[in-house]
């Protein structure tokens, strides 16, 4: 585990990033593709922490490459499972990916999308979500962890502020594989660049992505460059 700030990890699972908060006890932000738990768990023991303290899963939207081991790593320690309530429906279906999606332009995309999204199954384990997450609300984890509804990639994708740390954990609002850039897909654009404008408005230092490397520094203004550069295209 890559540690981000004092109470927030971050597990590179290669394609996909999950993170973990550290607080009385483990929460699991996202959890990969099918089959991600054992790499999930050993990730955890090797930094010294109990893969049996985590408490609950929160997902940040619906993806195969974001839900896809939530079923078995929720069967393996029996914890409950937290969504926004749009993608929790689909979660609940076994649907990974809602029907409309489209390719984002440039060639990175193209391949990204032809190499790996293309191939990969779009169905996920259905997954019951025992808490449905609400723009805004402020979770008890962490001193407190505001949960911001940042639809466009999917209706249903929330990013997490973990506001005492000053970390934003961004899901695939956009990506920072070779710098910020926007995602390979999404189900409405306009929406998804609205969302990045969205937590632009908040204050954090730091902010971690589904895809890519962190910002460790005023990764606030960085975005809120980001939404600028994307709006004045
Ligand atoms: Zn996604
Ligand atoms: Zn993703």
């Amino acid at each position: 585990m890559k540690q981000i700030s004092s109470k927030v990890f971050q597990i590179s699972l290669g394609s996909v990033n999950v993170f973990v908060v550290e607080d009385d006890g483990l929460t699991l932000v996202d959890t990969g593709m099918k089959g991600s738990a054992d790499k999930i768990f050993s990730a955890i023991k090797k930094a010294g922490r109990n893969p049996e303290n985590i408490q609950r899963i929160i997902l940040t939207h619906v993806h195969p490459d974001h839900s896809g081991s939530a079923a078995e790593i929720k069967r393996r320690l029996n914890i409950p499972v937290w969504a926004h309530g749009i993608d929790a429906e689909l979660m609940e279906q076994g649907v990974g990916v809602r029907g409309a999606t489209h390719l984002s332009p440039g060639i990175v995309n193209w391949l990204i999308f032809n190499l790996f999204i293309k191939r990969s199954d779009s169905a996920i384990e259905p997954v019951i979500v025992e808490k449905q997450l609400t723009d805004n609300e402020v979770l008890p984890i962490a001193g407190g962890t505001r949960i911001l509804h940042t639809p466009g990639h999917s209706a249903g994708h929330v990013a997490l502020l973990i506001e005492k740390e000053k970390v934003l954990i961004s899901g695939d609002i956009c990506a920072n594989l070779f710098g910020l850039a926007i995602s390979t897909v999404y189900e409405d654009i306009k929406l998804g660049i609205k969302s990045i404008g969205k937590v632009t408005n908040f204050m954090f230092d730091k902010a971690v992505f589904g895809h890519g490397n962190s910002l460790e520094k005023d990764a606030d203004q960085k975005l809120k460059d980001f939404y600028n550069k994307l709006n004045s295209q």
